[in-house]
């Protein structure tokens, strides 16, 4: 390993010990650290940490490399982009990476007749031009998003997110005409029933649909845990969108690029949103978010009105194109599908067992797998410190996982699509270990 060398503070104490005090040091409370281990490389499925320990990644730095760490398509593409430039402004002197995105975006995203799109650097960047051209197209302010929704961290899209710790806490007030409908869970309450009838109430008593702008949905939610939009739920958004002229915002920043088993997890209802939010999985590890949709929408801004100084950063156009290539040429939608059915399969069976730490219900779409701690086997009650303990368990065991879930009590599985199908094994072992015979 080639790590830079350190400062040792102690003689028993490991470099990752070091370094994680440096990094307390170092770098602002609010930056906290998920797990305590340090990065040295990565491939495909697997990383290592500084002081050597190995890891199979279930997490992928949160949903960003469905086609794994440093695929070679990805990194063939990016090393022949290092040697031309990296940086022009695409504002400034275009380049054709930028281009290739997004006509490829444009032919792919589910979305009937002419389409366009822009690109910029993160999901929350892409979540908020999307709501900018929303209001360009229709002239109207207001937004609706759903509990649990994560839209990102910056001031409208952190507004927009609907989980108060930790994402919102000291960081009021937030901009006016956002406005909350409950997401359908079924198993937890609330269904696509007791949705419309929300809209219809926030209809009379909040705001008049005629000033919506858009509803931003995600089809999977995120880091709200991992529920499923029915198809019959996403059909009866569309008709309220199209009965008051309000715009479909699928934000697939999360769902998209192969996650469930489609390019975008709309398909599986057959149902068409009027723009989408793509980022995390779209360039496999380098930043890059776009916004796609029906043209005559993406072109309401006026010329300037869009941008961004590393918008469409041509490095990771280029890592975007590889990825295109490798979700195509190693099929990996249909490795979704299949990877998904042999997790859930797995995880029933695992339930089934009732031992040790109690699992409540178990969900997902294509590769989008999930399952919920609870604190008695049978029961329905969130157990999130049970959630965090097995993450913890399945760190010290070698198995990188990341919980979610508005109450913190669900475990996301986010295995690359490109994993080895005995690697998947060992890591659902060491998961079905941990589960069953916990050690903390
Ligand atoms: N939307 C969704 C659905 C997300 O999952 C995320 C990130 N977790 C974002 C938006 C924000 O993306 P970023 O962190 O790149 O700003």
């Amino acid at each position: 390993m080639n790590a830079p060398a350190i400062k040792s503070h102690g003689a028993n104490r490991t470099r990752t010990e070091d370094l994680l005090e440096r990094r307390s040091n170092a770098f602002s409370r609010g930056m906290s650290a998920g797990q305590p281990v340090l990065a040295d490389k990565a491939k495909n499925s697997e990383i290592w940490d500084l002081d050597g320990k190995r890891y199979i990644d279930f997490g992928g730095g949160i949903a960003v490399l469905n086609t794994g760490h440093r695929h070679p398509l990805v990194m063939k593409r990016v090393y022949e982009q290092l040697d031309r430039f990296t940086h022009t402004c695409l504002m400034v002197t275009p380049y054709e990476p930028a281009i290739q995105v997004a006509e490829k975006l444009n032919e792919i995203a589910p979305i009937s007749g002419p389409k366009k799109t822009m690109l910029v650097t993160t999901g929350a960047e892409a979540v908020e031009n999307a709501i900018k051209i929303a209001r360009a197209a229709t002239g109207r302010s207001d937004v609706i998003v759903f509990t649990g929704a994560f839209h990102g961290r910056t001031l409208l899209a952190m507004s927009m997110t609907g989980k108060v710790v930790p994402y919102k806490t000291k960081f009021g007030p937030f901009p006016s005409g956002i406005w909350r409908v409950p997401y359908p869970i079924p198993h937890k309450g609330f269904s696509v029933d007791n949705t419309f009838e929300a809209f219809k109430w926030l209809f009379k008593t909040d705001v008049d649909p005629k000033n919506v702008a858009a509803i931003v949905i995600e089809p999977v939610q995120g880091e709200g845990g991992f529920y499923v939009a029915s198809a019959d739920f996403l059909r009866r958004l569309r008709a309220l969108c199209d009965e008051h002229g309000i715009l479909l915002i699928a934000d697939e920043i999360q769902t998209g690029f192969g996650r469930t088993g489609k390019w975008f997890a709309m398909e599986h209802a057959g149902v068409e949103p009027d723009l989408i939010t793509t980022a995390k999985s779209l360039a496999g590890g380098f930043p890059l978010a776009a916004v796609v949709g029906k043209a005559a929408i993406m072109d309401a801004p006026d010329p300037g009105g869009l941008g961004g100084t590393y918008a469409g950063n041509p490095v990771a156009c280029a890592a975007a194109l590889g990825v295109f290539e490798a979700m195509e040429s190693e099929n990996l939608l249909e490795k979704s599908l299949r990877q998904g059915e042999t997790i859930i399969k797995r995880l029933k069976a695992i339930k089934k067992r009732k031992a040790g730490r109690p699992i409540g219900d178990v969900r997902g779409l294509g590769g989008m797998t999930a399952f919920e701690l609870v604190t008695e086997h049978g029961g329905n009650d969130p157990d999130p410190a049970a959630a965090k303990a097995l993450a913890a368990d399945c760190l010290e065991r070698g198995l990188m996982i990341l919980t979610c879930g508005v109450f913190g009590e669900t475990v996301r599985l986010l295995a690359p699509l490109t994993i080895q199908p005995r690697i998947l094994k060992e890591g659902l072992d060491i998961l079905e270990d941990a589960l069953v015979a916990p050690r903390s």
